[in-house]
């Protein structure tokens, strides 16, 4: 198993330092300039919850509390978790709630996870839960009917403005990351570039997708444009 917690810095996180010579099969479209350093995260199954929810599923003026920290600012596993219950009555425990509150309510899960609740569950960009399938959510104090909003991560690429330049890539387009572990290199395509000037450079994949690639194990990460 990848880290139990979503988006664990410390052993699924790897840093590399692109700063040297990037590999000759880059060759031209090779980027110029210093790289910024490159984090690739695993984040485990999780919930975005709307404030209203969160009242519903933990009572009257519940707030999130800050279980850890994530990489990008701000962000962070919250001490809350909840039981997810699916449309075939099969059953996630411990699922964990993402902080600060969000406008919309989604959950995120892998594939394995798509499998063992026996559902078809589209990949998305996050925010996009038009036909998407629904669960119910359980908590100490409540219950809530998601109607739908139950997707898997589009595998995506938080980057600054400056990052993207760096890469030669903007907003919505895609690139490849290439992970070098010991036993094997894996590559993954279309991964979803997302701009904005607060975010730090990383990379988010779902547990389904590190254990593939073995990233814990990963002597090297590498972004690159197709
Ligand atoms: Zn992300």
């Amino acid at each position: 198993m990848t880290a139990e917690s979503p988006s664990a810095p410390c052993r699924a996180s790897i840093e590399a330092l692109v700063r040297e010579a990037l590999s000759s099969q880059l060759g031209s479209r090779a980027p110029k300039g210093p790289a910024p350093v490159l984090v690739v995260n695993s984040s485990a199954r999780h919930m975005h919850i709307s404030p209203e929810n969160l009242e519903t599923l933990f009572g009257k003026g519940a707030q999130l509390t800050v279980h850890k920290w994530l990489y990008q600012e701000g962000q962070f596993a919250s001490q809350q978790t909840v039981t997810l219950i699916g449309p075939r009555k099969r059953i996630i425990p411990n699922l964990r709630i993402l902080g600060p509150c969000r406008n919309l309510t989604q959950v995120e899960l892998s594939l394995t996870d798509s499998i063992s609740l026996g559902i078809d569950i589209p990949v998305r960009a996050s925010g996009d839960i038009k036909d998407t399938p629904g669960c119910y959510i359980m908590g100490p104090k409540g219950m809530i009917e998601m109607k739908n909003g139950v997707i898997r991560a589009w595998r995506h690429a938080h980057m600054s403005p400056a990052d993207a330049a760096f890469y030669g890539v903007k907003h919505l387009d895609k690139i490849t990351l290439k992970v070098t572990a010991r036993d094997c290199t894996t590559r993954f395509d279309d991964v979803l570039v997302r701009v904005d000037p607060s975010f730090k450079l990383e990379v988010h994949i779902d547990t389904d997708e590190a254990n593939a690639c073995n990233l814990d194990r990963a002597d090297k990460v590498e972004l690159f444009k197709n």
